[in-house]
């Protein structure tokens, strides 16, 4: 069953819609094989922008669909449902546009949104190393400036897109501290820029995870977006917008859990009855949808206040928290309504179990959302 949305428009409405038509015709029938082979999905990307469906939160004036994020997030959620990886990747297309789109100047929007917006270039961003996940201002990859701009040196990790996409938003170092670090856009061909292999990941499989290296990589000094030194500030303020794109996502997936694991509930017979007949079973079931539904109401309470124009920080780090452990109980519960069945891979909920487990971890983990939820609260 379709989830029964609460739109602000007849045009979110019909965004809906060809979302779920997009899922039905270009995703659902290949998604389980490119999982399950770890292959790539070539043109996916190309047919989403085609559609609309890679810039519809930013203002029309740059290219963007001008929509609420209230909507976006819906979109992404129905893509998620789908396929997560796929998901993940457009949220994270998002986030990489969101520097650029927020402290660029014009001439730099003027130079590079438009691409970016229709989905002929797709994005990555690339702010964790192998020393600074959580601790992003331990990052040590370094952009020393000269007369003609800036040389890049060091290695940069877990890119989402790595080594697939047309840009990279690059956070690195050019100066001490936690304001020696700065933003840059930098292209995917660059001379001096390499990318480790795949990493062999629990789930989301099909959408590369990379090592970036930069070994004297030289670019303008055009491409440094914000001032120097504003890196963290610009990095902070994109994940909070990426966060609420991680809670749709975790949203998704937990929904399409509920929905094979009522389907299921409704097919299989034990003791002569359906087994969402056992009040036992019933009732799991009863809290993976209550779990699911409300999970659903934090992302969009939080994107409400960012569409109003107001602070909504904490809200999308309680968001994160809330949907992504409601997604990892959902999930496994789904498996659990499948017994035995659910274990093996002749089913989908298995898949969404690992799926889920990422969304705990990625744009700043469980723990890190409590820290940000409790600064909240310090007087
Ligand atoms: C599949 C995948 C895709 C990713 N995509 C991207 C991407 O596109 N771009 C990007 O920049 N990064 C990306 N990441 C990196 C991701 O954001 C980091 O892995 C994450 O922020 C955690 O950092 P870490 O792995 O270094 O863990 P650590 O920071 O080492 O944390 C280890 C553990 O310690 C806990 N911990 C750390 N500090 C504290 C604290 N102060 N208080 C309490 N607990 C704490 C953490 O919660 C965690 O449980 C991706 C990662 C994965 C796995």
């Amino acid at each position: 069953m379709p989830v029964d949305r609460l739109l602000p428009s007849d045009e979110a409405a019909e965004l809906i819609a060809l979302t779920r038509d997009v899922a039905d015709k270009v995703l659902d029938p290949i998604v389980d094989e490119h999982e399950r082979t770890e292959t790539y999905p070539d043109g996916v990307f190309a047919q989403l922008g085609a559609a609309g469906l890679l810039s519809l939160p930013q203002p029309e004036e740059w290219g963007g669909g001008g929509q609420p994020f209230e909507v976006y997030l819906q979109v992404l959620e129905e893509l998620a449902a789908r396929w997560a990886a796929v998901a993940v990747a457009v949220s994270v297309h998002s986030l990489s546009s969101h520097p650029l789109l927020t402290f660029g100047t014009d001439e730099q929007k003027q130079r590079w949104l438009p691409g970016m917006l229709s989905g002929d270039q797709i994005g990555a961003y690339s702010l964790s190393e192998p020393q600074a996940g959580s601790d992003a201002a331990a990052l040590r990859c370094s952009a020393i400036g000269d007369d003609d701009g800036y040389v890049l040196n060091g290695s940069k990790s877990w890119i989402t897109h790595g080594g697939v996409a047309d840009f990279y938003t690059l956070f690195a170092r050019t100066g001490e501290g936690s304001k020696g670090i700065s933003c840059f856009l930098v292209p995917g061909d660059l001379e001096g820029l390499t990318f480790g292999k795949p990493e062999e990941k629990m789930g989301l499989a099909a959408v590369p995870t990379t090592s970036a290296f930069y070994e004297n990589a030289r670019i303008d000094a055009d491409r440094r977006i914000g001032a120097e030194g504003q890196g963290l500030q610009i990095a902070f303020s994109a994940l909070d917008s990426g966060r609420l794109g991680i809670a749709a996502v975790a949203v998704g997936i937990a929904q399409a859990a509920l929905d094979e694991a009522t389907r299921y509930a409704n097919e299989r017979t034990t003791f002569g009855r359906k087994i969402i007949d056992h009040q036992g079973l019933g009732f799991l079931l009863a809290d993976m949808s209550a779990a699911t539904v409300s999970a659903r109401a934090t992302y969009l309470d939080a994107a409400r206040r960012r569409d109003l124009g107001l602070p909504y920080g904490a809200q999308a780090s309680v968001a994160k928290l809330i949907a992504t452990d409601a997604a990892m109980k959902v999930t496994t519960d789904a498996v659990q309504v499948f017994g035995g069945a659910g274990y093996t891979r002749d089913y989908r909920v298995e898949r969404f179990m690992r799926e889920a487990k990422i969304t705990q971890i990625f744009e700043g983990t469980n723990q890190i959302q409590r820290l940000v939820i409790a600064r909240g609260l310090t007087s």
